[in-house]
């Protein structure tokens, strides 16, 4: 598509957006009465307008049925993961079965290394991209020691190519070949939260698997945001929180999937509690843990119902979007329209203050673009906030910008250029 860098242009393809209208399902901050321009849906997406009556409608099951509430009322606590399975699935391209909200993201990181990071002398190693996540760091770190080994010797990373900041697919398999029969783990984030990058998921698992590991991935940035095949990709297993493009509020519930293939393996060690025992025999209280079928298994404790409401608030606009199909053709030219809108203000302004470090390839991003800031960028970006544009910084010198394609439009992104050159002129001419 040719884009034009007008206003009227941006107003042309909202339009013509079959989703504009879904804007109005959520809740924007205001700042003087006037709403700002979000940008950030990364790092915490917008609340949905329903999120206050799903939630008001589980204080009334509360307060009316208390501790019946969990088998009587119209949506018994005790099967509500269930519905919210069936609305997860499709984000990620799985069965119900293989996925179930529960916990926070981290904490499902570690109970699924537990089952899946087995090292064994010899093959000890787990890979993974550089410059992870940090909780993600730590949580691999903290495995691998738990095992008794060196992380220095167990963590491989895979690092770009000196002065790129993105990784090269072949780059990553040829390290997963080099260390082949090494590796117990290749566990990888689905999109990269500090450059944007979608890595070639179905790839790496092919790789990995042909080493003889198995393949997880860390689906924060991914699940809600790119279109996604887990079981078909044959991958292992992966995790995700629903508080970025899943708009379940902060601190929202996490979800797992594992794939299929792995629910009659009893080899798998789990750290396991009661309510991943047998649904139909929980309440029996026997000794002797037999762990329900699929994903649900790898519940520990009760279902966290207000939460798993907020995502459900949630999941019910993605139901209505049609999943991620329409969401995805309209995040590619959102997004799209946003680098050439980025690159236009450099044009203006007659040299490069702001370079997209996200790969430009649609295949290869989702909706996040981050931009180098060359020359104060910590001040234009507080500029930008002062003008109620709220994307966010990431130390030394990134902005981070995600048009989401639920609630943003392309005139969000075209007013947003229009203030990156406004406040550049400023500050730097
Ligand atoms: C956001 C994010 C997290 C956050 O984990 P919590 O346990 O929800 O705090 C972890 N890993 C990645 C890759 C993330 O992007």
């Amino acid at each position: 598509m040719n884009f034009d860098y007008t206003l009227a242009f941006a107003k042309e393809l909202d339009q013509a957006d079959p989703l504009a209208s879904l804007r109005k399902d959520f809740l924007f901050p205001k700042q003087n009465g006037e709403q700002f321009i979000y940008l950030c849906g990364n790092s915490l997406g917008l609340q949905p307008k329903a999120a206050r009556e799903v939630l008001e409608q589980q204080m009334a099951n509360w307060e009316n049925l208390a501790v019946e509430g969990w088998f009587e009322g119209e949506d018994p606590w005790m099967f509500y993961h269930k519905e919210l399975k069936s609305l997860m699935a499709p984000i990620v391209g799985a069965s119900p079965l293989e996925v179930c909200p529960m916990n926070t993201l981290t904490v499902n990181l570690h109970l699924l290394m537990v089952s899946f990071y087995k090292p064994q002398p010899g093959r000890f190693k787990i890979i993974m991209e550089a410059g992870a996540f940090p909780s993600d760091q730590y949580a691999i770190e903290s495995q691998v020691r738990f095992h008794g080994y060196d992380p220095k010797e167990a963590i491989i990373e895979v690092s770009p190519r000196a002065g790129e900041y993105t990784l090269h697919t072949e780059d990553i398999i040829a390290q997963i070949a080099e260390h082949g029969a090494e590796i117990a783990l290749v566990l990888f984030g689905g999109v990269n939260y500090f450059t944007g990058q979608w890595f070639d998921m179905e790839a790496i698992t092919k790789a990995g698997h042909a080493a003889g590991a198995l393949v997880g991935f860390d689906l924060a940035h991914a699940a809600g945001n790119v279109p996604l095949k887990l079981h078909d990709w044959d991958i292992d297993f992966a995790c995700w929180c629903s508080y970025k493009y899943q708009n379940a509020g902060p601190g929202g519930i996490s979800g797992i999937f594992v794939h299929e293939k792995h629910f009659t393996d009893t080899s798998l060690n789990r750290f396991a509690g009661w309510w991943g025992y047998q649904e139909a025999q929980r309440f029996k209280m026997e000794k002797g843990f037999v762990p329900e079928a699929g994903a649900d298994g790898w519940q520990v404790s009760c279902t966290q119902v207000m939460p798993m409401a907020l995502y459900h608030a949630s999941l019910k606009i993605f139901e209505k979007a049609g999943f991620m199909e329409t969401l995805r053709i309209k995040s590619e030219t959102l997004t799209a329209y946003l680098i050439f809108a980025v690159n236009q203000v450099n044009k203006e302004l007659g040299f490069e203050q702001f370079k997209v470090i996200t790969p430009t390839e649609a295949a290869d991003r989702g909706a996040q673009v981050s931009i180098i800031a060359k020359d104060k960028g910590k001040e234009i970006f507080q500029q930008l906030v002062a003008h109620q544009v709220l994307g966010d910084w990431r130390e030394p010198n990134v902005i981070r910008l995600s048009p989401v394609p639920l609630y943003n439009s392309f005139e969000d992104v075209f007013k947003t250029a229009e203030l990156m050159l406004k406040i550049s002129k400023e500050i730097l001419i």
